[in-house]
């Protein structure tokens, strides 16, 4: 199987906090990984270093066997230009915890938006696509609306349509249900576990183990800059090996 993303010996530090401390991590394609672990422990740098959202300070990442951030030449990597790396990171979906629509743009809008700008595919060609991918994620009737006029729950939904206009080799999501009440959660986890179904290779971060336990081909628990513990969610959710682990878990359940 294709190894869709590979972070090796990650390392990643704000002035004197070092948050990640050699992050090791393997995503196949068309798997799910679930990123579980306490609030600073580094999950959210660890999403942003896979697409170049954060520079890291030492280690490599690679999407599809494309080293991010970087060129090498000989035994030297030089960074790419601001447009390289954009042209890379649209390579990326991302949905937020806050969704980070445009206001000002409906939701059709929003998803043709980054095709157009960053992929110089046509509107025209977009459209048609941006409309069934709102349909899929079960907003269609609401592409001409503004964000405001959308529950917490359809925007995220936008904005995961607007995650796949870019046809991403990957998607991260950090967080996608935590800004969302309670009875709005679940319409979000099952548009991303269709998505999931279909095949899509993401790297999610979340707190609902539930869900967690239902879409992760393998579940990843870090704490304190370092993946602790890593493997099928019946391991690390059901049988957890470290102390650290089972600790979180009896948490969050
Ligand atoms: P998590 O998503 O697991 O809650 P984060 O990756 O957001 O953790 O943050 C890990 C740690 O790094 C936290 O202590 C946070 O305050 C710090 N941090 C994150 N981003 C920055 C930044 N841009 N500047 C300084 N500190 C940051
Ligand atoms: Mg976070």
């Amino acid at each position: 199987m294709t190894v869709m993303v590979d972070l090796k010996g990650v390392h990643k530090s704000f002035g004197p906090l070092e948050v990640l401390k050699g992050v090791d991590l393997e995503v196949k394609a068309g798997t799910v990984t679930v990123i579980l672990g306490p609030s600073g422990s580094g999950k959210s740098t660890l999403l942003r270093s896979i697409n170049h959202l954060e520079k890291v300070d030492r280690g490599l990442v690679r999407i599809d066997g494309e080293l991010i951030g970087y060129r090498r030449r000989g035994n030297k990597l030089h960074e790419l230009r601001e447009r390289e790396i954009l042209h890379q990171r649209s390579q990326v979906g991302f949905v937020f915890q806050n969704f980070n629509l445009f206001g000002h743009l409906t939701a059709l809008q929003n998803v043709v938006e980054a095709p157009v700008s960053a992929q110089r595919r046509k509107r025209k060609d977009v459209e048609p696509e941006a409309r069934a991918l709102l349909e899929r994620v079960g907003v269609g009737d609401k592409a001409d609306v503004y964000p405001r006029q959308l529950s917490g729950g359809q925007q995220q939904r936008v904005a995961i349509a607007r995650a796949l206009a870019l046809r991403p080799k990957v998607l991260l999501f950090d967080e996608p249900t935590s800004a969302l009440d309670p009875e709005l959660v679940g319409e979000v986890l099952d548009a991303i576990l269709e998505l999931a179904r279909d095949g899509s290779t993401m790297v999610v971060v979340t707190h609902e183990i539930g869900f967690a336990r239902e879409i992760a081909d393998t579940v990843v628990f870090i704490d304190g800059g370092v993946i602790v513990e890593s493997g099928p969610p019946y391991d690390v959710l059901d049988n957890p090996t470290h102390e650290r682990t089972r600790a979180f878990i009896s948490k969050v359940l």
